[in-house]
């Protein structure tokens, strides 16, 4: 038989991709060597979100004293902790399981790699080889956590996120080696489960992709949970002394820890795959280079996901994942990177879409700025979550909203009203005029949009 379309990975890129082109009446194929949902699932999105949820409700009842509840002491049962996050995924896993069954997707369990232009060679656990043949194939093979040599990750002591997931103990102190996104959200997580934590980060602040006021409060509020951050830091070296580790910077400094987490970005998964040999274009990172269509060189090759280095988000992925399907299926899609929400889950959540304030200043735009304090919030008051600030970049000429920065609490639900508001083109003065529900933290973003007219009511 041969597959209108086969599928190398199973990610958010690849099962979606998937589960869309079955709907719209393709025979599809999915090749994957490992677990079906991919990093997202099984070693990203889901697993530390579940983290987070059981690390926020630590922090709500050590502070229920606050809202007159006695708590009593409190403590953390980690294994427990990681049981319930290992059902969340297993609950999710079996869901995509269900997908396939349902869209009648086949799913070939094994490591792919393209022998022709329509041939891929799966090699399945037990050395056996299977050859399925397809019509159009799309590759969604992700990207792996980044080492260096020169840190000697064991994954014992000195782990990346994928070990970090797997912790039998709350490490006692944890040094971040790599202050992005990733390395904040394992260090809020741990600091607010109990670790001691320091990050070092080699640039002059942490985040350095979102925007600076934004990564500042963060910085200045990770200082005041007791997260020690080391900026402009290099690490030289990372030796073993006793049962702990230490971490050696180029300042001179040492930190001490006994898990050393590295989080210096990601690799693409483009190794083994055979793209050389079909002579399928790679861009100087070693990425898949694909068009607006998620089409490779090759035009009924298409690429998606971490694989073509776009943006490393699994909604990113699903989105190209879409794109591809229905191109493949005759429908007319290309893909757009202008509006993409980027959510950083620490305690308070960051949000932010559109262009940053860094960005404004080097393309020489001229825009109007809106804050709005989550303080003055009647909700975050209520909450007894008042850390951060709603901020909108808008045209001064025709007020059109150009970004939207959020620090505070639920920042990553409340971005979707922003990314709507500059996807649809609305101004600053029209998002206003839908009445946002009292007492709502939606309020804030209202209010941010009335700052920029220097009108907000509650400040
Ligand atoms: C700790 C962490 C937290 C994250 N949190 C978020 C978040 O909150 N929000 C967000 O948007 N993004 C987050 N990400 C990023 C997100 O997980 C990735 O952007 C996303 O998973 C990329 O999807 P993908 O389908 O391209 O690749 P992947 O999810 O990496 O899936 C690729 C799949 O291909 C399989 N594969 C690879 N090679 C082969 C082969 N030769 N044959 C068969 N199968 C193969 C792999 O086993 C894997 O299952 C996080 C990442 C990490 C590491």
């Amino acid at each position: 038989m041969t597959y209108k379309i086969a599928i190398l990975g199973g990610g958010p890129g690849g099962y979606v991709a998937a589960v869309r082109a079955a709907q719209l009446g393709a025979k599809v194929a999915v090749i994957e060597k490992t677990q079906l949902g991919g990093t997202c699932l099984n070693r990203g999105c889901i697993p530390t979100k579940a983290l987070v949820a059981g690390a926020e409700a630590f922090r709500n009842v050590k502070k229920a004293g606050e809202f007159g509840i006695k708590a009593g002491n409190v403590s953390v049962d980690f294994i427990r902790l990681m049981e319930r996050k290992n059902q969340v995924v297993e609950r999710l896993r079996n869901g995509i399981h269900y997908l396939f069954q349902k869209n009648k997707i086949d799913l070939h369990q094994g490591t792919g790699k393209l022998i022709s232009f329509k041939e891929i060679q799966i090699i399945k656990e037990d050395g056996t080889k299977e050859v399925i043949t397809a019509e159009n194939i799309i590759i969604a093979t992700g990207s792996e956590p980044a080492l260096l040599p020169s840190l000697g990750c064991d994954g014992e002591m000195v782990i990346t996120s994928n070990e970090a997931l797997k912790l039998s103990m709350i490490p006692s102190q944890l040094v971040v080696i790599g202050g992005g996104v990733i390395g904040c959200e394992f260090a809020s997580i741990f600091a607010e489960l109990g670790s001691r934590v320091t990050i070092v980060e080699a640039m002059a602040n942490i985040l350095p992709s979102v925007d600076k006021e934004v990564a500042r409060l963060t910085q200045s509020l990770f200082k005041r949970r007791g997260i020690t951050v080391k900026t402009k830091a290099m690490v030289k070296e990372v030796r073993k002394r006793g049962p702990e580790m230490t971490v050696l910077l180029d300042n001179g400094e040492e930190v001490a820890g006994d898990k050393v987490l590295i989080s210096i970005g990601r690799v693409l998964n483009n190794r083994g795959l055979g793209l050389e040999d079909l002579g399928i274009a790679l861009g100087p990172q070693g990425e898949i280079t694909v068009n607006d269509r998620m089409q490779t060189n090759i035009p009924h090759i298409y690429a998606i996901g971490d694989i073509t280095n776009k943006m490393q988000l699994a909604h990113v992925a699903s989105a190209q994942g879409l794109v591809a399907a229905e191109n493949i299926m005759g429908l007319d899609r290309i893909m757009d990177y202008k509006v993409v929400p980027n959510c950083i889950y620490t305690f308070p959540e960051i949000a932010g879409v559109g262009i940053t304030g860094q960005e404004a200043e080097e393309q020489g735009r001229r825009v109007k700025t809106g804050k709005f304090p989550v303080m003055a919030s009647g909700k975050a008051q209520a909450m007894g979550e008042t850390e951060g600030f709603v901020k909108v970049l808008a045209d001064p000429d025709t007020d059109l909203i150009l970004g939207v920065h959020i620090v505070g609490p639920h920042a990553t639900d409340l971005i979707g009203e922003a990314a709507l508001a500059i996807k649809t083109g609305i101004t600053a003065g029209q998002l206003v005029q839908t009445i946002h529900a009292h007492p709502t933290l939606s309020e804030t973003l209202a209010e941010a949009m009335e700052a920029v007219h220097g009108r907000s009511i509650h400040t």
